[in-house]
């Protein structure tokens, strides 16, 4: 009976949490899922950045060495990819352990309240248009 309920288990938590049919694995949630990718190229559009999604390691990679320093679009992007990060990693638990589903709209619009309460928060030198232009993003 445990050894039955194991390979449940195990097939079970094998299976991505959203459902396109794939292995759960974390290259596969960040971002190559279907679901989390729409979710992850939204985002980037935001910080009006418009590319393709790269693998995992070459979004972290494109993350050191594009959301360093203290500048608003450096910033926005670093907030914006943790942001994303942590609510996808949210939603993912919340299907596997309370059966409970988000649409994407939702999860974006948590990424946004996460980076626009951050954002706030920061008083930031040299505005100009390009930043304002960035701003209405969110
Ligand atoms: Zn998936």
């Amino acid at each position: 009976m445990m050894d039955r309920l194991l390979t449940l288990g195990i097939v079970n938590s094998a299976q991505c949490s959203f459902n396109c049919g794939d292995i759960e694995s974390v290259e596969h949630l960040f971002f190559a899922c279907p679901y989390t990718q729409y979710i992850w190229i939204k985002v980037l559009n935001m910080c009006n950045i418009n590319r393709q999604f790269f693998s995992w390691l070459e979004e972290i990679q494109w993350m050191v060495e594009h959301a360093r320093g203290k500048n608003l679009p450096q910033i926005l992007r670093k907030l914006a990819f943790g942001a994303t990060v942590y609510h996808v990693w949210m939603e993912r638990n919340r299907r596997c352990f309370k059966n409970c589903f988000f649409p994407q709209e939702s999860i974006i619009h948590k990424i946004q309240g996460y980076v626009t309460a951050k954002l706030s928060g920061i008083s930031l030198q040299n505005s100009n248009e390009h930043h304002h232009s960035l701003c209405i993003n969110w």
